[in-house]
């Protein structure tokens, strides 16, 4: 771990419960790291995690750094304070978007493992700077390994049976109005996107779909509806459901 203050960070009112992954999206992490300790910036993240998987400290876990911006989950708006942010290394869908190496992701992992000690912050509250601000960023994308990261113990990851084909219908896309879309709203809402149901399949819809699927339908990320993506949802819905009963 190397110690890299940022001067960019202030006073949490509460402590975190929260865990912000995201893609540094520049060129090089020399870049990111002047950028996240410049004064004139005003952004930080508590971590920036290298390529190689070497961890650079910036800011201490009880302040609150700033690198979530406009941001939203469940209710919960000042996700700066509500958060631990982590910046991982990549040029990010602006100058090359490429894999993760497993010597980063490795590092991630111990990170997390060692951040959940000190700190009480569930599963389903690991999530991705799209997620909470499905409107304005695509970071970490849909190149992080989530599922992976799942199965070494944190964030959610389903793999649901899904329907025969044709059982559910078209997707829903931009336009449909109906039930099918006042629940999807309604479920992507429950899970903690920034949504209300009602109203039909407009371009914020859209927007927190395509969010879904980078995170947890990586394989296709269209903005529509579909049925794996719906049937994701709803597995997802229920194991939140559960963990919290
Ligand atoms: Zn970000």
């Amino acid at each position: 771990m190397i110690e890299l203050p940022s001067p960019n960070f202030n006073e949490r009112a509460s402590p975190p419960d929260m865990i912000v992954l995201h893609y540094t999206g520049m060129e090089s992490a020399k870049l990111a790291l002047d950028r996240l300790c410049d004064p004139e910036a005003k952004v930080s993240a508590h971590y920036v995690i290298d390529e190689d998987g070497t961890v650079y400290r910036l800011v201490a876990e009880a302040r609150r750094a700033w690198h979530a911006g406009v941001s939203f989950w469940k209710g919960e708006t000042d996700i700066n304070g509500a958060s631990i942010g982590i910046e991982i290394v990549n040029p990010g869908h602006e100058f090359g978007y490429r894999d993760f190496p497993p010597e980063q992701i490795e590092a991630l992992v111990l990170l997390l493992d060692d951040i959940r000690d000190r700190w009480d912050i569930p599963d389903h509250r690991i999530l991705g700077h799209s997620d909470v601000a499905p409107e304005r960023k695509e970071d970490p994308g849909e190149l992080f390994p989530w599922a992976y990261l799942a199965q070494r113990g944190h964030g959610l990851w389903v793999e649901p049976d899904l329907p025969p084909q044709g059982v559910m219908g078209p997707p829903l896309d931009i336009g449909d109005v109906g039930l099918g879309v006042f629940s999807l709203q309604s479920a992507l809402g429950k899970l903690g996107y920034n949504i209300l149901a009602g109203g039909p399949y407009d371009d914020q819809t859209k927007s927190i779909v395509t969010a879904f699927q980078r995170h947890w339908r990586p394989e296709n990320i269209d903005g529509r509806a579909d049925a794996e993506t719906r049937v994701r949802l709803m597995a997802l819905l229920r194991h939140v459901t559960l963990l919290m009963e």
